[in-house]
């Protein structure tokens, strides 16, 4: 037979090993994989990847396209989004259905994005988790009907009074219908009480610009708020994971949680790594206007002593396309500013620089925190892995290529990263996502609005990962 495209000489790396082989696709699936002295088959496309190194496209679990929060837009489409994402080497985003307005119903939500997947022009595959901000007797019934849907996570906010933050009531109920629907919970864990208490005390003392966000959300609020989900947590018997944990003390209260058999999990974003709370008395601090804000230099070094150790689970962007603009109209006082940073084009790169090159990890676990852990933790059976029968979803990147960042040089509806200068290697050279070959040599090839909603499986239907075939019975497929 003849396959679509076929990838000779790369050295594949998935999460649980490394080896050398060819990958044949068909149909958007990986066909076959072919021992590296195996007769090839005929392809009608064959890309050479000697030296490059294959690994399964990115999973991007926490990626906000086309928000819209209270007055604030972002001003990206699903096209662009997906499109800076693919340039980036990541292949799936996972997106949010948070209500505009308290008064916009969760399953509409819901809708209004999976809608706006296929109208406004998604070039990846695109999963949704939904989200609840007040629980009211019709909550239940609309987080059935997004089980239907194959939504079967749910994201809530402890924070962000007036606009999206849940109340105890609605985080205990939702968590219940979580543990009743084979579901898991989503939370921005910060406590609201802390932070507005704290944020008077900046505003009363005239500090209450972006040179002062880190003050006003202390590290207390994110470790407190995580102890008490947690136990929200343990007492509905909820599965639990939590977006952007930026503090040492908030990944040992999840780890902690998990060694008593409890189903919590853990996420950090490429920032929290690499950037630290001098970037707010910098030339540019609202680069960094994000919630939870950067950690002091030692909760850096102690977050990423516990990625070293395994101890979180994945790696995400929490992309949100505002620019500078947005972000200066407000930036005297942080209670009114969008909150946000563009990320989903860097997270390859800058995970690969401060995991694999700076920290010394295997590609494997860079792979495991990018890609294939929030496939299996977000339900999604088919990526992840560079293997027979998954989704053909593969970036090839040449491990030597260095490049510094330049929000110029970037595609993502924004004018500024918070990476501009810094030097990156994890570059995408080719990207293949459902097959189709989307970059290559580094140039964009629209593959135009293929993107598709994909659901997930329920969430004790989430198994660990195939193993990649090892090399010998790669050879037995030929
Ligand atoms: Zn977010």
């Amino acid at each position: 037979m003849t396959y679509d495209l076929l990838i000779t000489g790369a050295t594949i790396v998935n999460a649980d090993g490394a080896l050398h082989a060819s990958i044949a696709i068909e149909g958007g699936a990986i066909a076959a994989l072919f021992a590296p002295d195996a007769a090839l088959p005929p392809a009608a496309r064959t890309i050479d990847a000697t030296g490059l190194i294959a690994i399964p496209g990115g999973v991007d679990g926490h990626c906000h396209a086309e928000q819209v929060t209270g007055r604030y837009r972002s001003l990206d489409t699903y096209a662009s989004t997906t499109s800076a994402a693919l340039r980036g080497g990541t292949t799936t985003i996972i997106d949010f259905g948070i209500p505009a307005e308290k008064s916009e119903r969760p399953i509409d939500a819901l809708q209004r994005k999976i809608d706006l997947i296929s109208s406004s022009g998604a070039r990846c595959d695109v999963a949704l988790h939904g989200a609840v901000v007040e629980w009211d007797e019709t909550t239940s019934a609309q987080l059935e009907h997004m089980a239907e849907l194959g939504v079967h996570s749910v994201k809530m906010y402890t924070t962000n009074r007036g606009t999206t933050m849940s109340d105890d009531d609605t985080i205990v109920r939702v968590m219940h219908e979580m543990t009743r629907l084979d579901g898991l919970a989503y939370i921005h864990s910060e406590h609201d009480g802390i932070i507005v208490d704290r944020s008077e005390a900046c505003a009363d003392r005239g500090e209450i610009g972006i040179a002062h966000l880190h003050e006003s959300r202390p590290r207390i609020s994110e470790d407190a708020s995580v102890r008490e989900i947690l136990a929200i947590a343990e007492y509905t018997g909820s599965p639990v994971y939590f977006v952007h944990q930026s503090t040492p003390a908030a990944v040992d209260a999840v780890v902690e949680a998990r060694n008593r058999g409890m189903r919590a999990y853990s996420e950090i974003c490429p920032h929290y790594l690499l950037r630290d709370d001098s970037v707010y008395s910098s030339a540019t601090p609202e680069y960094f206007a994000c919630c939870p804000p950067m950690r002091s230099a030692d909760d850096v070094a102690g977050l990423r002593e516990r990625v070293r150790r395994g101890l979180v689970d994945t790696l995400s962007s929490d992309h949100t396309s505002y620019d500078l603009a947005q972000k200066r109209e407000h930036s005297d006082d942080v209670r009114h500013m969008p909150h946000g940073l563009p990320g989903a084009e860097t997270r390859m790169a800058a995970g690969y620089t401060a995991l694999v090159l700076q920290e010394g990890q295997p590609i494997e676990d860079f792979v495991a925190l990018f890609s294939s852990t929030p496939a299996r933790l977000n339900g999604l059976h088919r990526k992840g892995a560079v293997a027979v029968g998954f989704d053909a979803d593969i970036v090839l990147f040449d491990p030597d290529e260095r490049r510094v960042v330049h929000a110029e040089d970037l595609h993502q509806d924004s004018d500024f990263t918070p990476f501009e200068g810094m030097e990156f290697g994890g570059w995408a050279r080719h990207v293949v996502s459902g097959g189709r070959l989307v970059v290559s040599d580094g140039e964009f090839a629209d593959p135009g609005a293929v993107g598709r909603f994909i659901g997930q499986a329920p969430f004790s239907e989430r198994p660990g990962l195939t193993s990649p075939a090892v090399v010998e019975r790669v050879g037995a497929l030929a």
